[in-house]
């Protein structure tokens, strides 16, 4: 079953507003087992509007429409549906009552424009909107099922749950199909695709990536119409690109982090250099965190390696403030300062300047120690590209990801 969502607003049009509803409304309508076809935006014109409900349902069964349902003269969407569906609009007794009450009880004097709002196209049906006083209605052209919302994001929310979804549910849809996702950090997009090959030749498997910019992960979805098919794939996927695995599920990468110290009952601390406190930041964000994050240091200068983390300046005169060495003992020192479980250190050169022909921008050294034995430390030598916020971004998911992998290394180290 195919859908098509029509946005009405000139404000989206002229890059005043964002068109948030498709987005919300396309996840909904495929968590249904709808296909979502078009996404289409117009101003608010009534022959625009119509126009676009004329392509919208030459290629869906279930279109929705969102905003134009103000009281103003320049809200047009309820005569372009009455036009498309070559009906009059009529006053609607019921919904003029129900917004009536609705002034009434907020205490508001009522002005003769909001009586526009309770005039629908004939033949349509009402569907009662109890958060504002646009109604929303549904009508029915040539097996094509139209639902006119108004646009406000926390109306269109609200109606999804009380009309559009049952109504949807009962319309029909297919049974949705299985999926699993998981995240990945640490691969681009592109190589992921070619190591997962084999899993998107099995029969039936449906590969999605959607690369996260501002996390620095590559979620992937499996689908498939069978459960058991799903669970093979991902067990496939597993065996070809698990270790850049970081997150199950629909768990953002510092919520599986968190979740893992908790099930493990270890604690961390964290110093940063060219991150500046993104870990630590990523990490707080997800409630609970407070259980197993026991601080974070930036340490930029290499006063502040020495100063808080007890560093010897002799050591970052030798290697130089980005490398392996200072990476290591930054996570020593963390773990030592934070008298935490696990110490996490990130130094890098995140560009534009700064790179050298051994050390060019994006070189990155992290470290994860879980013991005070140095050999008790996860070294990770990356070299992230990108702008300068890419390669922090990447460099604060590669620390959180390195994170995991001392804590599956020390549990199979002393279980
Ligand atoms: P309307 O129902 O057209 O009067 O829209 C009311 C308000 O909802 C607008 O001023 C926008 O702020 C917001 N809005 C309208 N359309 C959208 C949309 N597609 N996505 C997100 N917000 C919207
Ligand atoms: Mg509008």
């Amino acid at each position: 079953m195919n859908a098509a969502i029509v946005t009405v607003g000139s404000e989206l049009l002229r890059g005043d507003g964002l068109d948030t509803n498709s987005q919300w409304l396309s996840r909904r309508l495929e968590g249904l087992g709808y296909a979502v076809r078009l996404h289409l935006s117009c101003l608010d014109d009534e022959a625009d509007i119509a126009a676009m409900l004329e392509v919208a349902a030459s290629h869906a069964e279930v279109v929705l429409v969102t905003g134009g349902l103000g009281p103003t003269q320049d809200d047009r969407t309820r005569a372009a549906v009455a036009r498309w569906l070559g009906v009059e609009v009529r006053l609607d007794e019921d919904e003029l009552a129900h917004i009536e009450a609705l002034f009434a009880r907020f205490g508001r004097a009522m002005s003769p424009s909001n009586r526009r709002q309770a005039e629908l196209p004939l033949g349509a049906s009402a569907l009662r909107n109890e958060v504002g006083t646009a109604p929303a209605f549904q009508a029915e052209r040539a097996g094509t099922r139209v639902f006119v919302l108004p646009g406000v994001p926390r109306e269109v929310y609200w109606l999804w749950d009380r009309h559009l979804r049952p109504a949807l549910l009962a319309g029909g849809a297919q049974r949705p199909r299985a999926e699993r996702s998981f995240r990945t950090v640490g691969i681009g997009e592109s190589r992921l695709a070619e190591a997962l090959e084999p899993v998107e030749a099995r029969a039936g498997i449906e590969v999605r990536y959607a690369a996260e910019e501002r996390e620095g992960t590559v979620r992937v979805t499996l689908l498939h119409d069978e459960q058991r098919e799903v669970h093979a794939a991902w067990l496939a996927a597993q065996e070809l690109i698990g270790r850049h695995i970081a997150a199950r599920g629909s768990d953002r990468l510092a919520e599986s982090v968190v979740a893992e110290l908790c099930a493990a009952g270890r604690t961390l601390t964290t110093s940063e250099s060219c991150t500046g406190g993104r870990v630590a930041s990523r990490l707080v964000e997800v409630p609970g965190a407070s259980v197993v994050f026991e601080r974070g240091l930036v340490t930029y200068s290499n006063e502040a390696k020495s100063d808080l983390l007890g560093i010897d300046p002799a050591l970052i005169a030798e290697h130089g403030a980005v490398s392996e060495e200072v990476a290591r003992a930054m996570a020593l020192g963390a773990r030592r300062a934070g008298r935490s479980d696990l110490g996490l250190g990130i130094t890098g050169i995140a560009g534009p300047g700064g790179g050298t022909p051994d050390k060019p921008v994006g070189t990155v050294h992290l470290a994860v120690a879980w013991s005070d034995d140095p050999a008790c430390v996860v070294h990770l030598h990356a070299r992230y590209p990108g702008t300068r916020t890419l390669v922090q971004t990447r460099a604060s998911a590669g620390g959180l990801k390195l994170v995991l992998d001392a804590l599956q290394r020390s549990q199979e180290e002393s279980p």
